[in-house]
């Protein structure tokens, strides 16, 4: 070997010794390229341009790798194996390169081991696109299957939604029930107490309403309680809340309400139930409410409100019945 190859040749051994990235190959075969070109004598522009040739295919070769070996997480394993079989391979050229007699000889040296080093590539590649497909697949059997909890969790809120508005409303009726009331309860006292405004309760009873059960049957009764239930509901104004109290009793609140106006809908209210026409047993039937209503005093709890629009109510009964008292 010419003396001025000395260092270079010295360098290419001493890289070797340190062990070989993927991507150091390619400086390295401009390496062996210059020392294959300063070492041979005859048939120079050939080689140079087989070289230029291997160079490329190199190129091509390092640049699939590259791409399959970025993005996900790569195996360390097959690195490791990669980087140890490229360094022999390599390791094994330099040595073939020195016994190499002429450039016909380092040729086949170099063809012969090309085809290892492209072998190993391909191998590594395959290798990689499995994992890669192997990868994918598994990612996007997780994506289906978070996709398809995410249905179920979706389809379990809107079923809990929809038990939770069955469990505040009363079957008979369709109105809000005892439950639903007590909630509605809290939110108008605690608004009261925050903008100073009026706020009115009143209980509803229906008149005699055993008689009707006697008369014409349970089944009777429930139909007049859910005409009750539509007709007061027909009327009442946006903010007013009706519930079913239980048995044959109703409740309103009436926020933002002062005591006339509640007087003059509960009034409204009384007067449509009496025009309501009833019909059992080819008998026309007059059905009356009593009400009882109250205002809410400054801090004053739900209870006793009800307890005094209750009072009232006794006393609409007392004095005849189809009637509205305010205490
Ligand atoms: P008053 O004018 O004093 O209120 O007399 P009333 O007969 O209405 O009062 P009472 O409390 O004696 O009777 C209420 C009746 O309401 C008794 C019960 O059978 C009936 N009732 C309660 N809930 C229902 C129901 O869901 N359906 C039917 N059909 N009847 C009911
Ligand atoms: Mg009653
Ligand atoms: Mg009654």
């Amino acid at each position: 070997m010419p003396e001025r190859l000395l260092p270079l040749a010295e360098s290419m051994r001493g890289r070797l010794a340190h062990g070989l990235n993927w991507y150091e190959l390619l400086p390295l075969l401009d390496d062996v390229a210059v020392l294959a070109l300063g070492i041979s004598d005859h048939g120079q522009l050939e080689l140079q341009r087989y070289l230029a040739e291997l160079n490329e295919r190199f190129d091509h070769f390092i640049d699939q790798l590259h791409i399959t070996s970025e993005g996900h997480n790569q195996s360390q394993d097959a690195a490791h194996q990669l980087d140890r079989s490229l360094r022999e391979q390599v390791g094994g050229l330099r040595d073939s390169v020195n016994q190499a007699p002429d450039a016909a000889g380092l040729r086949r040296v170099l063809e012969n081991r090309l085809d290892g080093l492209v072998g190993t590539l391909d191998e590594h590649r395959k290798q990689r696109e499995l994992r890669d497909q192997e990868t994918a697949e598994r990612l996007q059997g997780l994506a289906q299957r978070v996709a398809s909890m995410e249905q179920e969790a979706q389809h379990y809120r809107e079923n809990l939604e929809v038990q939770r508005q069955k469990a505040l409303l009363d079957p008979l009726t369709g109105l809000p029930n005892r439950a639903a009331w007590g909630e509605r309860l809290d939110r108008a006292i605690s608004q009261r107490e925050q903008e100073g405004s009026d706020l009115q309760v009143a209980i509803f009873d229906l008149d005699h309403f055993k008689a009707i059960n006697d008369g014409y049957g349970h089944l009777a009764g429930d139909k007049v309680l859910k005409i009750v239930a539509t007709v007061l509901g027909r009327r009442l104004r946006s903010g007013d809340f009706l519930a079913r109290f239980g048995g044959e009793e109703f409740v309103l609140l009436m926020p933002e309400t002062q005591p006339e106006a509640a007087a003059a809908l509960l009034e409204t209210l009384r007067s449509s139930i009496e025009a309501c026409p009833f019909h059992f047993k080819g008998e026309r039937v007059t059905i009356t409410v009593s009400i009882g209503s109250t205002a809410f005093a400054s801090g004053e709890p739900g209870d006793s409100a009800l307890k005094r629009a209750d009072q009232a109510l006794y006393k609409a009964k007392a004095a005849g019945r189809n009637q509205v008292q305010q205490s």
